[in-house]
This record gives structure tokens, sequence and C-alpha cells, in this order.
């Protein structure tokens, strides 16, 4: 296979290193001496150097601004009808450990790296030359950041902006809660996913697992679904889930939502022998590692084949996967066992992937994380 190159280089890549300075930007040499870009360095991490560039450049404040406008651009032109989006994805924007998202007026960062880290200051000078926010928050609580030697970090930058912020998309509004909620506050990831779902909910009872603030249940209710149910294992993301409904006119009726564990819940559907038209599946990454990836397979298979045998004559089912470690074919082939385990036929009405905010640049394959597929089951 051609090797195109990659901006990660991995521990037992490296010969030797000039000296130890965790989080310096280091120039990066071949064995014979060829310049194979600039990154930072950070000898805790599997991923010892991750590359900004290929090139000899000076990595500065002009250097981020530049890359920050860039990606900026490319969000301007292909992200339509909504306020709320990535503005920085991390390597996919070659800015390896920035994670930026837009909720109106409000910028919401995360950092995920030491090499990241130590540059924050210039990130975010940079951040306001490009998008001149009102308000800067950062959200730097991944899990992973303890690998790279470092601890949560919640914080306003200067100004204390509002907790909620309500953000678009197309006919819907939804309030994030900036600093109590998962990743950054709201799925942005989901958005084409909930858009695919629209023209498959109408008159339909819909069963929304995995619902976090209801962005599926309430495009679909608010696209016709006869009744929507919504879960999810957080309270809190319920209770939001129940005030996105009422903020978009949906009467209590047609939408509901419930606190309860999926697996359970799943098993007593079938017991009470009750069905659904549409069933939508979007758990979190249940593989945090590659060694975890076995029982993870488990877990979808599992929620899966309970969802096919719910799943009414000619229902649909939405199934989704946000795990890296499984890439599409093994998907695709957890999903067919599930089926085929629940004597269920299925044809494919749609395949889903991350929106163009969060862009897969081929050359870097882990860019591509998110996959879905809707079908329908005989
Ligand atoms: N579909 C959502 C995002 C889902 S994220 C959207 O578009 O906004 C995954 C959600 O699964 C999280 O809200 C988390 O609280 C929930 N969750 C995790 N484990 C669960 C379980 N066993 N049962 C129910 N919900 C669970």
């Amino acid at each position: 296979m051609t090797h195109y190159g990659h901006p990660w280089i991995y521990r037992s890549q490296i010969g030797s290193v000039s000296e130890e300075s965790p989080g310096d930007i280091y120039a990066v040499h071949s064995a014979s001496g060829f310049l194979l870009g600039k990154g930072y360095y950070n000898p805790r991490s599997e991923i010892t150097v991750r590359l900004f560039t290929y090139k000899d450049e000076v990595i500065d404040e002009a250097f981020f601004e530049s890359r920050i406008k860039k990606a900026l651009q490319f969000r301007n032109k292909y992200v339509k009808d909504t306020n709320a989006y990535r503005v920085v994805s991390s390597e996919a924007d070659g800015l390896p450990g920035l994670i930026v998202d837009k909720y109106a007026d409000h910028l919401v960062f995360q950092i995920l790296t030491l090499g990241m880290e130590k540059r924050k200051e210039t990130v975010v000078a940079a951040l306001k030359k490009a998008l001149n926010p009102a308000f800067i928050y950062e959200k730097s609580d991944a899990p992973s950041r303890k690998l790279e030697g470092m601890n949560e970090v919640k914080r306003w930058w200067e100004e204390e902006g509002k907790a909620e912020v309500e953000i678009f998309e197309g006919k819907l509004k939804f309030i994030v809660d900036i600093s109590g909620g998962h990743k950054t506050g709201f799925y942005l990831d989901q958005r084409d996913s909930r858009r695919a779902i629209k023209d498959f909910v109408k008159d339909k009872k819909v069963l929304d697992c995995f619902s976090y603030t209801g962005g599926f249940s309430v495009y679909s209710s608010f696209y016709g679904a006869k009744e929507v149910l919504g879960i999810d294992i957080h309270k809190a993301s319920v209770e939001l889930a129940n005030r996105n409904a009422k903020l978009n006119g949906l009467s209590e009726e047609k939408i509901r939502f419930k606190t309860g564990n999926i697996f359970n819940e799943l098993k007593r559907f079938d017991a009470k022998r009750e069905r659904f038209d549409v069933i939508i599946l979007d758990p979190p990454s249940f593989v945090k590692s590659k060694n975890a990836l076995e029982g993870a397979l488990t877990g979808y298979k599992e929620i899966n084949l309970r969802a096919f045998k719910i799943l009414d004559e000619g229902g649909i089912l939405a199934t989704f996967s946000c795990s890296g470690h499984i890439e599409e074919e093994l998907f695709l082939q957890v999903i067919l066992d599930a089926a085929f385990d629940a004597k269920r036929g299925v044809k494919i009405l749609n395949r889903c992937s991350q929106p163009l905010d969060h862009p897969v640049d081929p050359f870097i394959p882990q860019t591509l994380y998110l996959k879905g597929l809707v079908l329908e089951a005989s």
C-alpha cells in the first residue's frame, strides 16, 4: 500500500529524541535525515508526536489563526441552515488535539493533548481574532486527557456566558447545556442523520433509544410521527429533552421521554409484545480502546437484535455507531448477525455518516468515526 504520510508518529517508530521536553514542538526527521514535518511531542502517549505540518514553517499565533480561518471557510461553504456547528475538528483541520464548536455566539472548545494544552493561550487569542465570539467556554473533560497526563478543565475564558444557549437546525430549536451536557453540549455530528430520518416517520410509532436531549425524537415528532418515545439513562438529559419538545410546540400526547437503561427497556417491550414502526439506536461509543472491541461488538449486537425483535413488519431501524474502532464493514456485519438471529431480512434505505463540519480526510482514516444505516426490516 502506498504510504502517503500521516500526522501521527507512534512511540515504536521513534529512533532518538534530541532532548526530552514534553509538549514542545519538534522538527521530525526520517532516519536518513529528511524533514517529515513539525509537531508536538508527548512521551507519555502511545501517539508520541502529532504533526501540525509536513513543511518547515513556524507554529505561532498566525499559524493557528490561518488554520482556524481555513476551517471556518470550509464550514461557511458547506454548513447550511443552522447556527451550531463544529468549527475545528482536530486532525481533520490540521489542528490535532483541538475541538471547537460554535453554538450561536458562544464558542466551546476542548483540548485533548498536552501539546495543544501548552499552546492554549495562543489558541484562544487566534480563535478570538478569527471568530470574534461573544463568549468562550473551555470544556476539556475528555477521559483521554488522563493518558496525556492532564486533569479536567472546565471554565469560562474571561466573561461568563449563558449556561444554556438556544440554537436552531432548520425549523427546529434546541436548548444546549454548555457546561453540564455531554461532549461540548450537543451531538452536532448527528445533524445529517436527524435530517435523514424525517422522511421515514410520518404517522409512525417511533422509539428513540439513547435519546440524550431529544434530537431524533423532536425531529420525528415535528415531521409527523404519530407518537414518539425517547429513552435515556441520564436524568438531566431527559429533562432537557422534555423542554426541547415544548420549545418546538410539540404536544405531550405525541412525544414523551423516560429515564431508563436501554438494555432492560428493549427486553421489557419484547416481554410485553409491544411493537414499533421506527426504532432509532444511537448508543454511546461502547469501545474505549482496541482491546475492548469484542465486548463492544456484543453490546451492539444485543441492542440491534432486541430492536429487530420489536420492530413491526416493514418497520425501520436507524442504527448508529460512533466508535472509530469499528469500521463500516464490521458494523454492517454486526447488524446482519443481529438481523439473521432475529430472522429478519433487511434492505438499506440510507447510509449515514458525519456532516461536513466533521470532515473526513481519507489520508487520515481515523477522522471517519460515525456510521449509520437506515434499514427496512421484513
Ligand atoms: N441521539 C442523541 C445522542 C445520543 S448519545 C442525539 O442525537 O442527540 C448517547 C446517549 O446514550 C447519552 O445521552 C447517554 O446518556 C445515553 N446512554 C448511555 N448508556 C445508556 C443506556 N444503557 N441506556 C440508555 N441510555 C444510555
